[in-house]
Parts: structure tokens; sequence; C-alpha cells
């Protein structure tokens, strides 16, 4: 199955993002209870191997942090693909990033080695934007460039499942892994 593992924002922050897309006139909103900042995607895992690596992340432990989303991205360059807010690369997510890998290569997954860009996708958009809707984006990004939500403490992670449609994806969440109290 399709899997990664991520932070799921706590319901407040879920709500003031959903207050920030309700902005947004335009593109395909992902819904709040979809929300998420991904650490690790481990794509197609077979079963045992999920197991196994459910049982190494059990071990992991971490202090609380606090994260902060703030400032809007556009990724995709001249024709943008997806709109995503920053989440503030410090130390402490670097850490629990660098151990929920070292964990998965040690479980057997290949990671994809890319630059962690760590952000929350808000909304995504057909390659073919109309110009119409090309303005409402610029309207939305000048209207909300400084965005800043409160910080919030991370005491837990998620492994989830990735069900891939057509109409957009959805993530199920396998399992929490608080930090021990
Ligand atoms: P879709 O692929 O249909 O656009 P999605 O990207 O939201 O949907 P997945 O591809 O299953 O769904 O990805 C799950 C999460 O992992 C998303 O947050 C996605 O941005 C992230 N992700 C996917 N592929 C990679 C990758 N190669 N490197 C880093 N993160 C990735
Ligand atoms: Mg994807």
């Amino acid at each position: 199955m399709r899997a990664f593992i991520g932070l799921g924002p706590p319901d407040t922050v879920r709500d003031a993002l959903d207050g920030l897309q309700s902005d947004l006139r335009v593109g395909r909103l992902v819904d709040p209870e979809n929300l998420h900042l991904t650490l690790a995607f481990l794509g197609e895992v077979d079963l045992p191997t999920l197991e196994a690596l459910h049982l190494d992340l059990q071990q992991i432990t971490f202090a609380p942090f606090d994260l902060r989303l703030a400032g809007l991205e556009l990724f995709g360059g001249a024709r943008p693909r997806v709109l995503s807010i920053r989440g503030q690369a410090g130390p402490p997510l670097r850490a629990l990033r660098a151990k929920l890998h070292s964990t998965a290569r040690g479980a057997g997954i290949d990671l994809p080695r890319a630059r962690f860009r760590p952000h929350v996708t808000l909304a995504r958009f057909r390659r073919d934007m109309p110009p119409d809707d090309t303005a409402k984006l610029g309207r939305f990004l000048s209207a909300h460039a400084d965005v800043a939500l409160p910080a919030f403490p991370v005491e837990a992670f998620t492994l989830y499942r990735s069900h891939l449609s057509p109409d957009g994806a959805t993530y199920e969440p396998l399992a929490d892994y608080p930090v021990p109290a």
C-alpha cells in the first residue's frame, strides 16, 4: 500500500487553514481532515514491511517541540500546481525527520533523497489554469503573503495510508506515535 509518515496539525490549526482556504476561489482545496505535513514518503510498502516499521516507529523517542506554519509557497513555477504553507524547518523537526528516515531505511524501505521543504499543501491546480484563475490566485497571494499561524506543539507523528483517486488523494491515519509521557 502507499504510505507516508507525517504530522497532522491540531484542530485549531486545521480550522485556521480552513479559514485561509475559504478565501481561495480557485483550484481544488485539500479537505481539512487531509491537511498534513509529510516527514517521510514511503511509497508502495508491503504489509510485512509496514508491520515491522510500525514496531520500530513505536521505539522512537523525541522531545516535544513547537512548529509554526507561516508563508505561502507555490510549486510548479510558471504553471503553478500546488499551493502550500511552509513549516519552519528548525533543528527539532529536522532531527525527527532524520530519525524517521533512518528507521524506515532500517526496515528496508527505499526513500527518495530530496531536499526537505516542510509544507502543508492547501490546494492543487489544473495545469491549464485560465487567466481569470491566475488573477484570482495572484490576489489571494498578495492578500495572504504574510500569513503566520500560532505555533503548535508537536507531540506525535502519524503513519498514513494514501488513497489516490482522480478526485484527489485521501489519507487514512493507520497509527499515531505519541512522545512517551
Ligand atoms: P497526488 O499524487 O494524487 O497528487 P498526493 O501527492 O497528495 O496526491 P501521495 O502521492 O500519496 O498523495 O503523497 C502523500 C504525501 O507524500 C503528500 O504529502 C506528498 O506531497 C508526499 N510525497 C509524495 N511523493 C513524494 C516524494 N517523492 N518525496 C517527498 N514527498 C512526497
Ligand atoms: Mg503525489
